[in-house]
């Protein structure tokens, strides 16, 4: 019976030089290989052209290129693109680019599902297969980059991990997947263009604090009041506000880069003054900016976006103390594409 074959793209250089040098050939042939994974983002041996046939059918003998492939793309009427990625296994998640009149940003997902539970997210109702491999998030992150160049005659701008799942649950391997795309032999992306939003794991904020990621953090908080944030975030009752805080300050005090808030103002849930004279205190603590974004019904009509009274009281509030506020509109509605509402329900 023929072995396993190992995903190729789990070798360091090294370990291809390596390899390579094992099987009586030159270690450079390890760099070649390394560039066509990389640089070149090859799917087969085949197509390395400058390989002879018997080191390639000594790599297909031995490995395998687990690729993704995009099996579907849908394009929203305001230029959004929302992308069916098929893993290796045959599971699916989705990525989506997102272009504005200067910037492309992908949206990227780092798990099949989601642990967590936000009762306004759709992804939540897909129960969580796995995480993503590095190689997985970085596929979906070139494939944004080639409908970039294609479509908008530009390379991606921004990445945000945004998609399905919670980055900070697959800690390893999205940091792995950034190491690689902001690295000169993958994308060469500057870290500064990259955001990591979370839903807010104090212990894991603080580990990347330690790790000294030069990535930006988004944190997805919707409440600063407790009680609230755990109606509508369940996992608040054993992450809590105070540590979550604590861990946010941390942050800031070892890597000096200011906090976005990511916020949804909901009607009857988090729309009246003492909801927003709780997230003004919260933005005290350490420097921060609120994204307030617009929301996306998940079609069970429980959430409902609040009024543009409601948002425009945020908005007067937050700036009057300084904070500076953003309102987002949300882009892909009509592919559901848009925040909050990847479900592969395409
Ligand atoms: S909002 Fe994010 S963390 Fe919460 S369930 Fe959805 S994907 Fe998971």
């Amino acid at each position: 019976m023929q072995a396993k074959r190992k995903d190729i793209r789990a070798l360091t250089r090294d370990q291809l030089r390596d390899f390579f040098v094992k099987n009586g050939d030159k270690a450079f042939r390890g760099n070649q290989v390394y560039e066509w994974l990389w640089q070149k983002a090859a799917h087969s041996f085949e197509g390395m052209t400058n390989l002879s046939k018997d080191t390639r059918e000594m790599l297909e003998a031995n490995f395998v290129i687990n690729h993704i492939k995009v099996d579907q793309m849908q394009r929203s009427s305001d230029g959004t693109i929302k992308n069916a990625v098929r893993l290796h296994d045959d599971l699916v998640v989705e990525s989506v680019l997102i272009p504005t009149k200067t910037r492309t940003t992908a949206c990227v997902s780092s798990q099949v599902g989601c642990s967590l539970d936000c009762l306004f997210c759709a992804t939540s109702r897909l129960k969580r297969m796995r995480n993503l491999n590095p190689d997985e998030i970085y596929d979906q992150v070139v494939a944004i980059d080639n409908e970039s160049r294609l479509y908008f005659d530009r390379p991606l701008s921004n990445i945000v991990f945004m998609g399905m799942g919670e980055p900070l649950m697959n800690y390893n391997n999205v940091l792995k997947a950034i190491d690689k795309i902001t690295s000169p032999e993958g994308l060469g992306m500057s870290p500064k263009r990259i955001t990591v939003s979370t839903s807010g794991v104090p212990k894991l904020i603080r580990k990347m604090a330690d790790d000294g990621v030069k990535f930006k953090l988004a944190v997805s908080l919707h409440s600063a009041i407790d009680e609230i944030r755990t109606s509508i975030m369940p996992f608040n009752a054993t992450f809590t506000l105070s540590d979550l805080r604590a861990a946010l300050v941390y942050w800031y005090e070892k890597t000096k880069s200011r906090i976005t808030y990511e916020y949804v103002v909901w009607e009857g849930i988090n729309d009246k003054r003492k909801d927003i004279d709780a997230l003004i205190d919260f933005c005290r603590f350490a420097p921060s900016k609120v994204n307030l974004i617009e929301y996306n019904p998940i079609d069970d009509g429980v959430f409902q976006q609040a009024s543009n009274k409601a948002i425009d009281l945020y908005v007067d509030l937050l700036e009057e103390n300084g904070i500076v506020v953003t309102v987002r509109r949300s882009r892909g509605k009509d592919i559901d594409a848009a925040c909050g509402q990847l479900a592969n329900k395409s």
